[in-house]
């Protein structure tokens, strides 16, 4: 298996460097700069880029990263993705660094957005975010929600690789949707004791998300009050997912 570490880039994004010896892989290098300057540090190679989906704080550096480097990138092929040599739509395997890797379609954020899954880590761009999920550009409530299950679906012990920091902030909302949650109390104070040391709060688990993000508990008791206190129209869970993640818009 690969090792993950992480180059950060703009204020919140985190780069994913994923290396097997000498040999490189990024995932969403929104910036070449920083990239570029940990492949020298550490006398990489890169060999591929992952893409989750067309925004620019993800596919911003890709076009002078493969300037530089033979480098294999794999995207959504329904997406506007400059040097896009492998289009994926979901449901591929494809080899990273002698591993296999699963391509799942997650439409919601963008039309076209992919997680790419391989032995216990998710990398799953802007779809699910520590406590938060990302906001629908794209797609809809009924899409997200189906693209949120399937990552549900997977092992509990799966790491989730978002690309922003953004759980404090997420935090924050789904306390106001829980607040007598234990394990989401618990959650807060564990990532101010990271954050204040300067530490990252990813990856976390998919346990871990099942217990504290709102938008994978669209079926708990008080997730689904809380909707239903903001408007929801319906008991069920696109319903009930669409009011929470309509609140969250405006929080
Ligand atoms: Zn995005
Ligand atoms: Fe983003």
């Amino acid at each position: 298996m690969f090792v993950v570490s992480f180059i950060p880039a703009f204020k919140d994004n985190y780069i994913w460097l994923l290396t097997e010896g000498k040999r490189a892989f990024v995932v969403d290098p929104g910036d070449a700069a920083p990239v570029q300057a940990r492949l020298e540090a550490d006398g990489l190679a890169l060999e591929g880029i992952l893409l989750t989906h067309h925004h620019a704080d993800h596919q911003g550096g890709v076009a002078e990263l493969a300037a530089r480097w033979p480098v294999r990138v794999y995207a959504p092929g329904n997406e506007s993705i400059t040097g896009c040599t492998h289009p994926l739509s979901g449901g591929e395997c494809i080899e990273v660094l002698g591993q296999p890797v699963r391509v799942m379609a997650v439409p919601g954020h963008t039309r076209g957005h992919l997680a790419y899954c391989a032995d216990g880590a998710l990398f799953c761009g802007d779809t699910l975010f520590g406590a938060g999920c990302g906001r629908l550009f794209e797609g809809t409530p009924a899409q997200m929600s189906a693209s949120l299950a399937s990552i549900a679906a997977l092992p509990d012990t799966t790491r989730i690789y978002c690309a922003h920091e953004y759980t404090e902030m997420n935090l924050r909302f789904a306390m106001a949707v829980e607040p007598e949650n234990t394990a989401l109390q618990t959650r807060v104070a564990s990532v101010a004791g990271l954050r204040a040391a300067g530490l990252p709060s990813v990856p976390s688990t998919l346990a871990e998300e099942k217990a504290t993000n709102p938008f994978l508990r669209c079926q708990e008791p008080a997730v689904v009050a809380a909707a239903l206190r903001q408007g929801a129209t319906a008991r069920e869970p696109v319903a009930v997912f669409a009011a929470i993640r309509g609140w969250r818009n405006n929080f």
